[in-house]
């Protein structure tokens, strides 16, 4: 259970989720050749990873209190973005959620002229969160039998879709369970470690993704095209 502003919510974190980290993937997503000199070192900090990293995620179950034009009150906490609005209609019940790739790989500091392996393991640690986050999602969808859910966090997609700074609002509704995973926000709303991620999960038949809001060009991590038409509607 996770104490909010005097009362009791559900709550439920996992701080040992099992994971291994899918070297073949990795290898290609850094354009790495196996066996070669550069390979093996990747490949040893994998190792690393696998034997210390400790991946955790967790969740809260709140109730929407009410909708406006462009805001939505949940658990007495009112967010600002219309795109979150739209994607709640018709619902009551999110799972607002923190997953972390852990403290234990974020302490790792590598000399600065290692720059090379300084972002071998930034991408490892990218690869943490993701295994964390999964296992959020799978456990979500089966514990709650939700066919298909999606997902929206303050500070992706385009500025105005979901304002950053609104992530004080989120910490504020998930109370305790930063803390249970080890996560901590800066002044600037940044969470620490940096290879985390905060939103809300709710049921949906449609795959919202914020790539399809944001403008960006050339963005690496893009998993979704820009759609002008939803761009346009949400503004
Ligand atoms: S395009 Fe890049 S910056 Fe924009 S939401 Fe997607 S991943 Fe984030």
């Amino acid at each position: 259970m996770l104490f909010v502003n005097g009362r009791h919510v559900p709550m439920e974190f996992f701080e040992d989720i099992p994971f291994s980290l899918d070297r073949e993937v990795l290898l290609q997503r850094m354009r790495l050749v196996a066996g070669t000199k550069e390979a093996d070192e990747f490949e040893a900090l994998v190792d690393r990873a696998e034997a210390m990293g400790r991946p955790k995620a967790g969740y809260t179950v709140r109730y929407i209190d009410e909708k406006g034009e462009d805001t939505v009150t949940i658990g007495g906490v009112t967010f600002t973005s219309a795109a979150l609005r739209r994607n709640l209609e018709g619902l009551e019940r999110v799972f607002p959620f923190l997953a972390t790739c852990g403290r234990e790989v974020e302490d790792i500091v590598f000399d600065r002229q290692d720059f090379v392996r300084a972002y071998y393991w930034d991408t490892i640690k990218g690869a943490l969160l993701e295994c964390a986050r999964r296992h959020l999602q799978q456990h979500l969808e089966a514990r709650f039998l939700l066919k298909t859910t999606a997902a929206m966090s303050p500070g992706s997609g385009d500025v105005d879709i979901w304002p950053i700074e609104q992530q004080r609002l989120l910490f504020g509704l998930i109370g305790d369970l930063p803390p249970a995973v080890g996560v901590t926000l800066t002044e600037s709303c940044l969470m620490i470690p940096v290879k985390s991620i905060s939103g809300i999960r709710f049921p949906s038949e449609h795959d919202f993704r914020s790539c399809t809001v944001c403008r960006r060009e050339n963005c690496p991590s893009r998993t979704a095209p820009f759609d002008p038409d939803l761009w346009e509607s949400l503004h």
